[in-house]
């Protein structure tokens, strides 16, 4: 089953509207328009228009960060998917780890906001992965399993708008890349929770992507292992001359 690779970058509360329109611009001539990778980038939401607009021409996608798990209403501060459908996102990052663990974002939180958002018509990637006590204790796939029930809320038919990133929570920011044996195990185990909420078929065919300190040095590596469909970087996505290896690193790019 091939599995198009997906390349993304998360990048966090970092910077600035004119940094945030440059780096689009870099990425957006670096990716341009290609059948061999995809290209997500999740910039915060207050440069999400200016990024748009400096994406033109690529066949890059706009992600958002995070949305809120109702359409409209009184949650002053938060910001619905169908907002963030109406002003051309593709694609929002769900469960990424900060959410859960620095913001406490609980499992049925991130459940309802993966409904909403696929109601939306958006993609959702939807983030899962283990934090160092959890590993050492022998719960990784534990965790796993459920942390993936979110995907019960997908319907029958919208499993083509979903990928999941496996991000182990130790490995994030701090330069503790997983082996490509460690990442290898446990997309595996991800896969079998895919085939186990949505049957073998949507399982074979969902991306996954590994994220956690992945490099210019280490992705090729990493991409080479046979269930690991992509990356999601955070710090080596904030610069063209850390990001382009990345996207190079897909094989045939
Ligand atoms: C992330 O935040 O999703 C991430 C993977 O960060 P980093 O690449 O910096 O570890």
């Amino acid at each position: 089953m091939s599995r198009t690779p997906i390349i993304a970058g998360n990048w966090k509360m970092h910077l600035t509207k004119r940094k945030a329109s440059a780096l689009a611009r870099e990425i957006a001539s670096a990716q341009g328009v290609r059948s061999n990778r995809r290209c997500y980038v999740f910039p915060t939401y207050v440069h999400l228009d200016h990024v748009r607009r400096n994406l033109r021409g690529s066949d890059v996608k706009l992600g958002a960060q995070n949305c809120w798990h109702k359409k409209e209403g009184a949650y002053t501060g938060e910001i619905s998917p169908y907002m963030l459908r109406d002003m051309g996102v593709d694609v929002v990052l769900l469960g990424h780890s900060e959410r859960r663990h620095v913001l406490g974002e609980s499992d049925a939180l991130i459940a309802d906001k993966v409904k909403l958002a696929l109601k939306a018509k958006l993609e959702v990637m939807l983030c899962v992965g283990e934090k160092i006590e959890e590993r050492e204790a022998g719960l990784t796939f534990e965790v796993l399993a459920r942390q993936m029930k979110a995907l019960k809320m997908v319907k029958p038919g919208l499993a083509d708008r979903v990928t999941i990133a496996y991000e182990p929570v130790w490995a994030i920011g701090t330069g503790a890349v997983a082996t490509p044996e460690i990442a290898q195990e446990a997309h595996a185990e991800v896969r079998r929770q895919i085939a186990a909420n949505l049957g073998p078929d949507v399982a074979a065919k969902m991306q996954i992507l590994y994220g956690g300190s992945v490099t210019g040095s280490n992705a090729a590596e990493l991409l080479s292992q046979p269930d690991v469909d992509g990356a999601l970087v955070g710090g080596a996505s904030l610069t063209i001359d850390k990001f382009a290896p990345i996207l190079a690193a897909v094989q045939g790019a």
